[in-house]
């Protein structure tokens, strides 16, 4: 098997695994008083320590959710909670994975005016454009830091310092899903109030995530109950993937940039072959080294997509998300229309290789000759 669909989701490494049956084992509730419940808290505190340090947060400031979706949702919702009262506008991106977009849709049809910005003809949205976007009646401005369909990477970080300068009060989220252990990033650097995580992108489990939330930030809760994570997010915690998510973290934290060093490498070699190829089209390659856009001329992605299958190797067309549905992120970052039903990502992990790349290679290109009849 050659899985080249990381962005979608990761293997669990095998650190991960031991870790999600350790946290089975330790079955207390970290809510007891009992010494069980100690344990399972104690198991609990280790992992947020884990996350915290990987992106140069406090512990208090890391809280621990089902995942990005709920992250992002917490923020959003609890930002409009905070501050929408008084603000109506929401300054975000046209390239936003849905579960930021969606939320943010849901205010709109509350309320709020939303702004959302197009990527310029090199996929970059500037600093200056998302400040300019922002108006004394802006409470969130909402900017991914890698795109999860083409690997854009945004420079939050200068979007958020200008406006910060000028609009101390505009709540700033950033959902961080494709480039936490990916691409090197500290919360200092970023700027961000509010930043999504998620588990499954780095091998861990699925169903976990966390929410920073910057100290001095208040937004309400967004679940509510028993009053676990200090009252921000009721609902007893899944200690066991919260140890997988923990693992993993640790596991790859001294590993970042020998593994982005690689992946430049792998991505270099996927272009390089594309080209040799001649029938293959390199959509966007100069974002995250981790997620590479090609369209194979002439061939439906779906179609495409089953016949590698077939042979073992698994890829995505746009992203996991769209289920087949045309993507309009590909629109926005320029992808020309007859390439845009063809689109594959080929997204790579850090166990990746270049042989996998020539099977890749090589599976196309026996698609382009016996698949020719379905040319468009
Ligand atoms: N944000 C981005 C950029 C993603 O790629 C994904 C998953 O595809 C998510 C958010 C959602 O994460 P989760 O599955 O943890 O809810």
């Amino acid at each position: 098997m050659i899985y080249l669909d990381n962005a979608a989701t990761t293997k669990p490494c095998h650190e991960a695994v031991e870790a999600v049956l350790k946290g089975l084992e330790c079955f207390g509730n970290p809510s007891s008083l009992h010494s069980l419940g100690l344990e399972a808290e104690n198991l609990l505190n280790e992992q947020r320590e884990a996350v915290a340090d990987a992106i140069g947060a406090q512990d208090k400031e890391i809280f621990f959710t089902s995942g990005a979706t709920e992250s992002s949702n917490t923020a959003i919702f609890g930002a409009f909670a905070a501050h929408g009262k008084r603000k109506r506008r929401i300054v975000t991106t046209s390239v936003e994975h849905p579960s930021v977009a969606n939320p943010i849709s849901k205010l709109e049809q509350q309320g709020c005016e939303v702004i959302r910005l197009s990527p310029d003809e090199n996929g970059q949205i500037s600093p200056k454009a998302v400040l300019d976007a922002v108006n004394e009646d802006t409470f969130l401005v909402s900017m991914m830091l890698v795109n999860n369909e083409v690997g854009a990477i945004f420079d939050v970080g200068g979007a958020f310092a200008l406006i910060k300068k000028k609009y101390p009060q505009v709540v700033t989220h950033c959902d961080c899903v494709q480039g936490f252990m990916k691409i090197p990033f500290s919360v200092k650097k970023l700027g961000a109030d509010l930043i999504s995580l998620s588990g499954h992108k780095i091998y861990a489990p699925k169903g976990v995530g966390a929410l920073y939330v910057k100290s001095g930030v208040h937004i309400p809760p967004f679940m509510l109950g028993g009053g676990q994570e200090k009252g921000f997010r009721s609902g007893t915690e899944s200690v066991p993937l919260i140890c997988g998510f923990g693992a993993a973290v640790r596991a790859l934290s001294d590993k970042v940039e020998i593994n982005l060093e690689r992946a430049r490498g792998v991505q270099a070699h996927l272009i390089e072959k594309c080209a040799e190829n001649g029938g293959i089209a390199v959509n966007f390659a100069h974002g995250s080294p981790y997620i590479t856009s090609i369209s194979v001329d002439g061939l439906k992605s779906e179609v495409l997509l089953h016949f590698l299958e077939k042979k073992g190797i698994f890829v995505s067309s746009g992203s996991a998300c769209s289920k087949g549905k045309k993507s309009s992120v590909i629109k926005e970052f320029r992808v020309p229309e007859k390439l845009s039903d063809s689109v594959l990502r080929i997204s790579i992990s850090a166990a990746t290789t270049n042989e996998d790349i020539d099977a890749l290679i090589g599976a196309v290109g026996e698609a382009q000759g016996s698949l020719a009849r379905i040319k468009k």
